[in-house]
């Protein structure tokens, strides 16, 4: 079973220079994304990063903003498209909390034409989950959590692998000691850093309810995470951000660090043992 990491986009929401934060999560014959960027640009990346719409049945939304929320909307209506043409297999099921569902539901239904709106609930599923709870989505077993944002309600989750391995989805803001109990260990923990921690003043992080790198890493490493993934940054740095995170991460962390550029394709059995 493969275990690849494509990365649409590694930006915050206000970003010119890269694609919003999103993923796909590939295990050679099925996909799963989550979150959908901020808009029209996820089917351009779709088609230039090769992943087929075919193989995604299963699809993530951790909250409402924009940055993540109305690309999803392109998304379900893409898959309206296929299935109008009779030309996708099986169904599609979005997870995510109730709140996020109930407005995405009503944002498809104000928008998409009566034909696609005809399969939502019928061949396009929203699937409420819970704190903690526990769902078989693949071959994975994927447990959510409330991040406990105080700026919208927001999930993310601890994803496991048949053969043990495991992934920590933190979401768009720090994590909370709700998200951070999954964290111990882990194989890989994929978190927000929104700027670099001397840059703070110039960003205005904490403000926002976000994290520098340094938090990034020093959460890692308290955790005895193997591999830490930063991404949801600013673009100020763009065209030398990988070494500026990867050096300030490396003061706080002991593991492997990665920052990712939108489009990169990671394979993520190349963990490292700590
Ligand atoms: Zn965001």
């Amino acid at each position: 079973m493969k275990k690849m990491l494509h990365i649409i986009g590694t930006g915050t929401a206000t970003v010119t220079k890269y694609v919003n934060t999103s993923c796909v999560l590939d295990d050679g014959e099925n996909l799963f994304l989550t979150d959908g960027t901020g808009g029209a640009e996820i089917l351009k990346c779709f088609e230039t990063m090769n992943l087929d719409w075919h193989k995604l049945h299963h699809a993530f939304l951790s909250h409402e903003h924009t940055d993540h929320f109305l690309g999803m909307v392109w998304v379900v209506r893409n898959i309206t498209e296929f299935l109008e043409l009779n030309d996708y297999e099986g169904d599609f099921y979005l997870y995510g909390h109730a709140e996020v569902l109930d407005k995405m539901r009503a944002v498809c239904r104000m928008l998409l034409k009566p034909k696609s709106c005809s399969y939502l609930e019928t061949r396009i599923h929203f699937i409420p989950v819970f704190d903690h709870e526990e769902r078989k989505i693949l071959n994975y077993k994927v447990t959510f959590f409330d991040i406990e944002s105080k700026k919208a309600k927001q999930f993310g989750y601890h994803l496991e692998w048949p053969d043990g391995m495991r992934l920590v989805f933190a979401g768009d803001e720090p994590l909370s000691p709700n998200g951070e109990q999954f964290c111990q260990e882990a194989d890989w923990l994929l978190q927000e850093a929104f700027c670099l921690y001397d840059e703070e003043p110039l960003y205005h992080a904490y403000q926002y309810s976000h994290q520098t790198v340094r938090e990034a890493g020093e959460k890692a490493e308290r955790n005895h995470v193997k591999n830490l993934l930063v991404w949801h940054t600013e673009d100020g740095t763009f065209g030398h951000r990988k070494e500026l995170y990867e050096k300030e991460a490396k003061q706080y962390y002991q593991g492997r660090i990665w920052v990712p550029e939108d489009g990169d394709v990671i394979d993520l059995t190349q963990t490292e043992t700590r």
